[in-house]
């Protein structure tokens, strides 16, 4: 297979549209046997469920090659149960969990021509996601849906490493109680817009938001979790009902435990204690883990003993060794990584 001729080490983080995408449908009950297509649009009616009243899931993964030259997924099994999860809080009828694995292998496949060489630090950004596409104008769950995958080959989350961000305490929520901070759901990031828009203005990266029911306890940023790492190298990180269950952080607490013999908490983590980690990491998908220097909480400003210039000493080895297992070099828990090609 020939790849692409596209600049592999200058790409940036956007939509690129590629040659194919899954499709299936959802109608009297049961889903289609779903294909791959070339159409990147969609054509619905104008008072389609999604459009009214927001009824949308998705998932985010990557395809990377790896230093033997296998186009490989990590850990897909966990997007499709988590989806499985997003699409049951919402009312849609969840997308069957080793059908979505399959669709993601398909899809690969199928755009291998836009997955960036080894080495290159680019990788196939994929993107499944599910809603509802018939009128609704009473308000109620849609009775037909869309699940489509499409792919977009993305650069490096951050172009000459990772520098440590700053980010500041939100006067916003994200989540409330009993809400849908659990899930990925299209509705959580356009609530958080504003918040990011104005963290911005203000000069600060990301926004740390806290538990909108006492405002004493650390959730999340809009769309990563937090590590903290300890004075004696314990990594800690929130537990919340409120919050999305990353898989990359999931995999970054194994990692630190079983890979690297640290003690591992998941646990509440009170703000008033973040003065006292010594190194703090957002986690996700995109950018595997973002260091954060320093954390402002209205001008009173918290900086991590890891400074500004690089990440701490055990933020870098959590991640070169998730990075090792997703490329290859370290070998990976079984079931971790799936072989596409
Ligand atoms: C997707 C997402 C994350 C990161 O999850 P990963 O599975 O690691 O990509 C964290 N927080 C929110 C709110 C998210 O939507």
């Amino acid at each position: 297979m020939e790849k692409k001729n596209l600049d592999w080490e200058n790409m940036g983080f956007s939509y690129m549209q590629t040659d194919k995408r899954y499709v299936a449908n959802y109608k009297d009950g049961k889903w289609d046997d779903g294909a791959l297509i070339d159409d990147a649009n969609i054509v619905m009616n104008e008072c389609a469920g999604v459009l009214q009243y927001s009824q949308s899931v998705f998932e985010g993964l990557k395809a990377y090659t790896t230093e033997d030259g296998h186009i490989v997924t990590f850990r897909p099994d966990l997007n499709a149960s988590r989806m499985v999860d997003s699409a049951k809080r919402l009312e849609m009828p969840p997308f069957p969990e080793e059908r979505f694995v399959d669709a993601v292998a398909q899809v690969v496949k199928a755009n291998a021509a836009y997955v960036p060489p080894y080495g290159s630090g680019a990788t196939l950004y994929i993107r499944p996601y599910m809603f509802g596409i018939n009128p609704v104008i009473g308000v109620k769950p849609a009775d037909e849906y869309q699940f489509r995958i499409f792919t977009t080959p993305v650069g490096p989350y951050f172009k000459g490493g990772a520098k440590p961000i700053t980010i500041c305490v939100s006067d916003f929520d994200r989540a409330a109680p009993h809400g849908t901070g659990h899930i990925k759901a299209g509705l959580n990031y356009a609530m958080s817009l504003h918040a990011i828009v104005t963290a911005h203005a203000n000069g600060f990266d990301e926004n740390m938001y806290l538990d909108s029911a006492t405002r004493t306890k650390v959730e999340e940023t809009g769309g990563a979790n937090f590590i903290f790492v300890t004075k004696d190298n314990k990594v800690v990180t929130p537990h919340s009902s409120t919050i999305l269950p990353s898989i990359t952080r999931r995999s970054i607490m194994y990692v630190a435990e079983h890979y690297l013999g640290l003690e591992v908490e998941e646990r509440d983590v009170y703000f008033d204690e973040v003065k006292d980690f010594a190194e703090c990491g957002l986690c996700g998908t995109a950018a595997v883990i973002s260091p954060v220097g320093k954390v402002v909480d209205h001008g009173k400003e918290i900086c991590f003993p890891s400074g500004m210039e690089k990440m701490g000493p055990v933020t870098q080895k959590l991640y070169d060794t998730l990075t090792g297992i997703q490329m290859g070099h370290i070998e990976a828990p079984e079931g971790w990584i799936k072989v596409i090609e």
